[in-house]
């Protein structure tokens, strides 16, 4: 068998591959859309083989050959429309189908020109490479890049450029003399046997950028709690753990919070109202705290709050104002008047996390115990800043 018409078969193959890969991840990924156009543009150029062999096997060369320019560069048009889907910059349509209208036109022009001269050879290339180079652009500059997303940008940027190289090649060795030729020549050779490996490149990458994607968006989904739309226990503890890795000798401050009578609330008003006062109080957390901060539901009417490079003093007023905004919680029967009990706790480096945690459930147990709906300072010797603030005692 010939060695070009085996690589024209495997990037058949691989290409056909990735493209149901790409259609089966759009039924999970969020950027379905970007999913289903890189799985159309694997499909599209996986054509772009059997066109090489129709060239060299049929007496039509001219036509598929055009059909096998054709098909690689949509399929590459259709890759970087993806790709704009995925990093957030969108081709104009008519840009695209001009392009391609454009490139094809130029193909056939340059068919019957000597193959393997510079203009013939960096004419039918150049398409191809001005698709990748924008493609590399696009990942490359977005914002929020990752290690997988430049990665990307690197891949492509390598394949647009050998498009350039495989030119240079045509020119040096020679792509045939006719187009029926070209299977038969060693440039052919090298030529798929490259793109082949280029192909595999390209698409395990960007697989590996939206399974990522896939991947953290399950994450994100996992330390998620529906009902108050705050950071469930493991979210806050993760998102605790990124804020004290980026300023792991600052001054922060932990709140334990827990609704007053809830089950009363349950038991009088249903559990739907019950439901109604956690959605509010976690708004309201949302609505009131810092944009650093750290809110989770930490257990069923369980909060805790943490404050990064917070002295513990402005903690405790801001735990009060929490405190009396949750009497005035709108939406709910005119007769329930909700309130929560609030423990606060310095963390001190030295004395650890658990320690400031504990600290901060004390200090909310005594609150409950001093008749609820107040707030209490952990008693700490890193505590001494917040004296004399209104409204809290110190346990
Ligand atoms: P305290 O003031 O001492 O905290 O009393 P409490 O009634 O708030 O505390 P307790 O621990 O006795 O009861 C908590 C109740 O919270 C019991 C449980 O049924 C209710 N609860 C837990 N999760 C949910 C939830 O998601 N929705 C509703 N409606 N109730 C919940
Ligand atoms: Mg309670
Ligand atoms: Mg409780």
């Amino acid at each position: 068998m010939n060695g070009v018409a085996f690589f024209l078969g495997v990037n058949f193959v691989v290409a056909v591959c990735f493209s149901a890969v790409f259609a089966v991840v759009a039924t999970r990924s969020r950027s379905r859309r970007a999913a289903l156009w890189l799985a159309a543009g694997f499909g599209v150029a996986s054509l772009s083989a059997v066109c090489e062999l129709l060239v060299a096997y049929t007496a039509t060369p001219k036509i598929w050959a055009l059909g096998a320019f054709a098909t690689v560069l949509s399929g590459m048009m259709l890759l970087r429309v993806g790709i704009g889907h995925l990093y957030g910059r969108r081709l104009d349509k008519r840009i695209a189908a001009f392009f391609v209208t454009a490139s094809i036109i130029l193909c056939y022009v340059i068919y019957d020109l000597p193959r393997g001269t510079p203009l013939q050879a960096f004419s039918y290339q150049s398409p191809f490479a001005v698709i990748l180079l924008d493609s590399a652009f696009v990942v490359l500059a977005s914002r929020g890049r990752q290690t997988i997303d430049r990665f990307l940008g690197m891949v492509l940027l390598f394949t647009g450029l050998h498009f350039f190289a495989k030119a240079g090649l045509a020119v040096l060795v020679g792509s045939g003399s006719t187009a029926k030729d070209y299977i038969h020549t060693n440039y052919a050779l090298i030529s798929q046997s490259a793109t082949a490996i280029l192909v595999v490149a390209v698409g395990l990458t960007l697989l590996a950028a939206l399974v990522l994607e896939i991947m953290a968006d399950q994450r994100s989904e996992s330390e998620k709690d529906t009902l108050s739309a705050l950071a469930n226990r493991r979210g806050f503890d993760r998102q605790v753990q990124l804020l004290l890795g980026e300023a792991p000798n600052g001054k922060h401050a932990i709140i334990f919070c827990d609704l007053d009578h809830f089950k009363r609330i349950n038991d009088t008003y249903g559990h739907h109202v019950g439901d109604l006062v956690i959605q509010g109080f976690g708004q309201l957390m949302n609505d009131c705290a810092p944009k650093r901060a750290a809110l989770g539901r930490i257990g069923g009417e369980e909060f805790a709050i943490f404050l990064p490079d917070t002295e513990i003093g402005a903690a405790v007023l801001f735990a009060q104002a929490l405190r009396g905004a949750t009497m005035a919680l709108p939406g709910l029967p005119e007769s329930l008047s909700v309130t929560a009990s609030f423990g606060v706790s310095p963390l001190a480096m030295a004395a650890g996390l658990t320690e400031a945690y504990r600290q901060a459930d004390l200090a909310l147990y005594i609150a409950k115990n001093a008749g609820r709906n107040q707030v209490k300072l952990a008693d700490s010797p890193h505590a001494e800043a917040a004296d004399g603030y209104r409204g809290e005692t110190r346990v």
